[in-house]
């Protein structure tokens, strides 16, 4: 697929390299933000201090890139937690015992089960809805309705979710009802829910921001100074803040991120299109193949693909367990959005703890087959998938 006509939002590059990294705020102008441990720091009197009291609170290296972050999603507070989960748990505490949560039948596995397992012990009602139906949501808002949740596409079944669409329906209903998107699928550099209507962003900063596999870590971006104001609270009352350590990687892996999104998108276009073509395989999920059933929302929110590729290969676990034994650039592990390409099989791992009967109704089949397409040489990854196939399928 060639970029042509791809036009990535202004000045992204540009802010993804320089916004919060000045190096006049060091008195060694370091250019690149030091690591700075420190869990304490020195004032000049009592409660008199130069910015930073304790670390949990605020820490420099993490100041730089909260900065980064926000201006990535075009937004203007960042904050940074010690996951991504760890995100979605203070978001959560806005709230209180009798409010309700919409979020979708097919959200990502862990915040279906922090939802279910954990928020609703302390008395939050949750519903988990089909939200490509828009009626659906307008449906499900009660008067106690406080957060709506969505992440789009979904995981792994690649369904899309018109954001503008579901700010809309919520808004005209309650305007203080919090809109989160999930956005770990697209990462910032495709798609911006803020400019959308969403009230924040949520990121698994594991996933695509980060992009090298070596870090956990998830981020919130927000318009609204209150709204930032509750959650920092949050944020320092719960403490669940990520190292300065994993901070520095997370800052150093996003001044890539256009370079390798654009391979990504290159990479799983390919990818989708040669597994779309080919007699072994049943059908290919992708927002980029206009077989997508909702390839047209895709165009409208998206402005390009990340790297996340699903396919039905003819068969059942057999075939598909094959398949992922025989590849050898692919490697069989979970997670996703690093600059390696994965393969897994999400009916006995990402999502094994779906109970069956719900995975048969969102169609995670055991020949459901998803991929994590890396930015390798593109002719290695599909003779990789190619000589695969031809194992499992003689
Ligand atoms: C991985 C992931 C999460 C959870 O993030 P962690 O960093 O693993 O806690 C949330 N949402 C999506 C879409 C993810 O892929």
């Amino acid at each position: 697929m060639e970029l042509n006509g791809f036009k990535p939002f202004p000045k992204f590059a540009t802010d993804a390299l320089h916004v919060g990294q000045e190096p006049e705020q060091w008195k060694s102008m370091a250019v690149v933000p030091p690591i700075s441990m420190s869990s304490t720091f020195k004032q000049f009197a009592p409660a008199e201090h130069a910015g930073f009291e304790y670390s949990r609170s605020g820490n420099p290296t993490r100041n730089c890139l909260e900065k980064c972050l926000a201006a990535m999603e075009g937004g203007k507070h960042g904050m940074c937690f010690s996951s991504g989960l760890a995100t979605t748990m203070t978001v959560t505490h806005l709230l209180s015992a009798g409010d309700h949560i919409i979020s979708m039948d097919d959200v990502y596995g862990g915040t279906n089960r922090y939802f279910s397992k954990c928020a609703a012990k302390f008395g939050l009602d949750i519903s988990f809805i089909d939200c490509t139906v828009i009626e659906n949501v307008q449906n499900a808002i009660k008067d106690t309705t406080k957060l709506v949740w969505i992440e789009t596409p979904t995981n792994p079944t690649m369904k899309l979710v018109d954001i503008a669409a579901v700010v809309k329906v919520v808004k005209a209903k309650n305007e203080n009802i919090i809109v989160v998107v999930d956005n770990t699928f697209m990462s910032s550099y495709f798609q911006r829910p803020l400019s959308l209507g969403a009230d924040a962003v949520m990121h698994s900063l594991t996933k695509y921001m980060n992009g090298h596999s070596d870090v956990v870590m998830g981020c919130l971006v927000v318009n609204c100074d209150d709204l930032a104001d509750q959650l920092r609270f949050y944020q320092n009352a719960l403490g669940p803040v990520p190292s300065p350590f994993d901070c520095f990687l997370v800052n150093r892996g996003l001044k890539t991120l256009h370079v390798r999104m654009k391979e990504h998108m290159v990479n799983g276009l390919a990818v989708a299109k040669f597994l779309e073509a080919n007699s072994r395989v049943e059908r290919v999920l992708h927002p980029g193949l206009e077989s997508h059933p909702q390839y047209e929302i895709g165009k409208k929110q998206m402005i390009g693909y990340s790297g996340m590729v699903t396919f039905f290969i003819k068969g059942g676990a057999k075939e598909a367990g094959d398949f992922l034994k025989a590849v050898k650039i692919f490697t069989l592990a979970e997670s996703l959005g690093g600059f390696e390409s994965l393969c897994e099989l999400p009916s006995v791992q990402t999502h094994a703890s779906v109970p069956a009967d719900q995975r048969v109704k969102l169609g995670i089949t055991d020949n459901l087959i998803r991929l994590s397409v890396g930015i390798e040489d593109l002719n290695d990854l599909i003779a990789d998938i190619d000589q695969a196939l031809k194992i499992a399928i003689p």
